[in-house]
């Protein structure tokens, strides 16, 4: 068996940092939204060290970039890797650049040792993960696994109405590969929790299982408008006193439920918004989120009843419509075990986890064996320019991918230096 060396800790480090100085934020984080100059930035710079890597570039229509380690046997399909360069517009250094430089970091770690594989390896940055500025989400993976068309993903629009194609032709990022119709061995995905539960159990590495299902509503309150001076209490048709029911009675479901659902109105507006008018009519968002698909519709079904009883009893009218179902995903149970598996060999602490993030790789899912390796940001915090996870952690994470994909690559006709035991 190939001995596997471990990655370099600094390298992985430094690389990262030199990555967040493109889009720098003031309070330490990065702002680089898709297919802006400054993601054009980050992709250069990708593809440089890639090809320093000794890798092959290939781009395709949607503006995936594909970083190719050639393998013994250049006709099996490619062990994939990676994650996204783009982030929120207040983002942190690590949501998704890690994956990607994990991966670099792989292949780096490969040609020190001298270590090649029977499969090629790939490492990938999908294009507009962040879904910040064209609104739609992993766009790239959405592509390449055919849940989405490739020109419905290129006719997005932003705020300013440039389309997503547009913005790709002009960082000179619209390739010519075709989107996706390719056999990919495994795909492995390295990623900070963005949640706290690592850290918190003092845990290295997350072999996560799959990813929460998400339904999310859109819920319209409506009452009727009327003086909040002359207009008694007990005559109102206040719309706001029953949203504010409604969220508090929304979040009690939520604690209902074990294992516990996620369950969040982030978004509320009032008609008219004025100091002394009643409320008319309230408009809000439900998020909630589950591993488990049935419970989740459990919970759906017990959110539309409670805030049609609340709405019974003051008198107002409700309408509550879905407005996206995206359901679980469960990664492969043999990456999932080489992740575990990984870990252990490494002496890394390890626990199964849920991702309760949608990511790339939930995509990737559908089409080819995957899995996910997670390592703790500080504090679980996230999408914020305080993201922060410590070397050491990200290094484990890295180890643990070089492992999973040598394995799932098999070690091939090693060249000349490499070691082996
Ligand atoms: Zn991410």
């Amino acid at each position: 068996m190939t001995r596997i060396p471990r990655t370099d800790e600094r390298r992985l480090w430094d690389s990262l940092m030199e990555m967040a100085r493109i889009g720098a934020t003031p309070g330490g984080g990065v702002g680089r939204l898709a297919l802006t100059d400054l993601d054009r930035e980050a992709r250069d710079l990708f593809v440089r060290w890639a090809e320093d890597a000794g890798c092959t570039v290939r781009i395709d229509r949607i503006g995936n970039i594909f970083a190719r380690r050639s393998g013994g046997d250049e006709s099996l399909p490619p062990v994939m890797t990676g994650s996204h360069l783009d982030t929120q517009p207040l983002g942190g250094r690590f949501d998704g650049i890690f994956g990607v430089l994990a991966g670099l970091e792989v292949v780096r770690t490969l040609n020190d040792a001298g270590i090649a594989t029977r499969h090629p390896i790939e490492v990938v940055v999908w294009t507009d993960e962040e879904g910040a500025r064209f609104r739609a989400g992993t766009a790239g993976s959405s592509a390449f696994t055919g849940l989405r068309s490739v020109d419905d993903m290129l006719a997005l629009r932003d705020p300013d109405g440039k389309t997503l194609g547009a913005e790709l032709a002009r960082i000179g990022y619209a390739g010519n590969a075709p989107v996706g119709g390719m056999a990919v061995a495994a795909f492995f995905e390295a990623h900070i929790e963005q949640g706290p539960i690592l850290e918190a159990e003092g845990t290295t590495i997350g072999a996560v299982q799959g990813a929460q299902g998400q339904r999310c509503f859109l819920v319209t309150v409506e009452g009727e408008e009327g003086h909040a001076g002359t207009m008694p209490m007990d005559r109102r048709r206040d719309a706001l006193l029953g949203a504010a029911r409604m969220v508090d009675a929304l979040n009690a479901i939520a604690f209902r439920h074990r294992p516990m659902p996620v369950i969040t109105v982030g978004s509320l507006r009032v008609r008219p918004d004025s100091p002394n008018t009643i409320p008319g009519a309230v408009t809000f968002t439900i998020d909630s989120r589950h591993p488990d698909d049935a419970t989740l519709d459990r919970v759906g079904a017990e959110m539309r009843s409670t805030c049609e009883d609340i709405a019974r009893d003051l008198d107002l009218a409700l309408v509550m419509t879905e407005t996206s179902h995206r359901a679980s995903v469960s990664f492969d149970p043999d990456c999932v075990e080489a992740v575990r598996r990984a870990a252990a060999r490494l002496g890394h602490t390890c626990r199964d986890i849920y991702s309760g993030a949608g990511h790339d790789a939930c995509n990737m899912a559908h089409i080819t064996p995957t899995g996910m390796i997670f390592v703790p940001c500080e504090k679980g915090i996230s999408h914020n320019e305080k993201e922060n996870a410590r070397p050491e952690d990200l290094a484990a994470g890295a180890d643990v991918l070089l492992h999973v994909l040598v394995e799932r690559a098999g070690a091939g006709a090693a060249s000349p230096g490499a070691s082996t035991v």
